[in-house]
């Protein structure tokens, strides 16, 4: 007999979230985390007033009722709309490409005049990708121009993207630009998604919530006593990197990593909005996140007097940096389909998560995956 039914290696959403729906359904759980604290990315930390994303911003955004429904259940949410505003060359433009962008950029007015301009370079973009032999786009930079031409291209994504992933967008899987909504209309929010918020109280109020009832052990790292967790629990579940699972036999899985950095400053009011991205090359970070927007809105934002930004810089991950992002290209996927093979083959582990997926994920679909395993 065993311990415990499920070992859930790592407190962040996805093995917050299993753990929370096992132990409803009447399974004894022990989950092991090892950092010092729970919520994987979603941690904060409250400076001066202010809950701080220590692994960079996190908004939760969903069209599915049943999840909204289910993080609502364990706190309320607050009615936070992403509006992030891009810097290029001292100029700024409202993201995500909308009708407010357009009048910015090209100082058209209506709709009309904004496609026109758009499909006038989206067919020159067409037009060289048929020279090359090619149908659909091939990468990142194809993408890019048949979505919203040229113009918008250099200025609000070029930069952007290959300080974000370090590589040349013409090296880069196309799906990653197709996050970005193209509107035309004057709507600035980022999401197209029916529910969006924060926690109210910040992201630790959801996870104390998940994790409630739920035996944890904090500094505990799974590889450094691996046989001893196996023999605790009838199942795994392992929210870790897969390639470290399997002793990286097949090549080590590339990431890119964030460098932050923090500074509270006396004012209470820096940028007057959540996220600032500065889309120029030269500029060496990607963006200023102002945490206190997250949570304040209109005068309360004056509430407390002090702010806290966070200057987000991309950087290559090595095996003692923080892995954030997978590199979905070919390469990695086809390592990570060999990893895969032997995952499913796995009777007692369950894989789950950005990182033992080698995903590009957000947070509502980690708890519809988790879900997936309740059905
Ligand atoms: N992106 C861009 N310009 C921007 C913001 C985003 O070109 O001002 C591109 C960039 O390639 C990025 C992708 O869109 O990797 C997805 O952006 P998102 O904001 O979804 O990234 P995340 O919040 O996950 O870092």
């Amino acid at each position: 007999m065993k311990v415990y039914d499920h070992l859930i290696v790592g407190a962040g959403l996805f093995g917050a979230t299993f753990a929370h729906l096992a132990r409803k359904a009447g399974k004894k759980c022990l989950v092991i985390e090892k950092r010092p604290h729970p919520g994987g990315n979603l941690f904060c930390e409250e400076q001066s007033g202010i809950n701080v994303h220590k692994y960079g911003p996190h908004i939760f955004h969903t069209s599915n009722p049943e999840v909204w429904e289910f993080v609502n259940s364990l706190v309320p949410f607050n009615r936070f709309t992403y509006s992030p505003i891009a810097v290029y060359d001292g100029k700024r433009f409202n993201l995500p490409f909308n009708m407010n962008t357009f009048c910015q950029m090209w100082g058209c007015t209506t709709p009309a005049q904004a496609r026109a301009i758009i499909d006038a370079q989206k067919q020159e973009a067409l037009s060289a990708m048929r020279t090359a032999g090619a149908t659909a786009p091939r990468n990142l930079e194809e993408q890019a121009l048949c979505l919203v031409g040229r113009d918008i291209y250099e200025k609000l994504i070029k930069g952007y993207t290959e300080k974000q992933w370090g590589r040349p967008c013409a090296e880069l899987p196309a799906f990653i630009i197709r996050r970005l909504p193209v509107r035309f209309v004057y709507d600035n929010n980022y999401f197209n998604d029916t529910y969006q918020g924060i926690p109210i109280g910040g992201y630790n109020r959801l996870t104390a919530a998940l994790l409630s009832g739920i035996e944890c052990r904090f500094n505990e790292d799974f590889f450094s006593r691996r046989e001893y967790w196996e023999s605790q629990a009838d199942k795994i579940v392992f929210t870790g990197k897969i390639d470290e699972f399997y002793e990286y036999r097949f090549g080590a899985l590339e990431y890119r990593t964030l460098r932050f950095e923090e500074e509270t400053l006396d004012t209470p009011n820096y940028q007057g909005c959540a996220a600032v991205n500065y889309t120029d090359r030269n500029t060496p970070c990607t963006r200023i996140i102002e945490h206190k927007h997250f949570e304040c809105f209109g005068a309360d934002v004056y509430t407390t007097p002090k702010t806290v930004i966070t200057r987000e810089f991309p950087a290559e991950y090595t095996q003692n940096s923080e892995p954030f992002y997978p590199v979905n290209n070919e390469r990695n996927n086809s390592i990570y389909e060999q990893y895969k093979k032997l995952a499913d083959a796995e009777p007692d582990v369950i894989f789950g998560g950005r990182l033992a997926e080698y995903k590009y994920y957000d947070m509502a679909p980690v708890i519809e995956r988790v879900f997936s395993y309740f059905e």
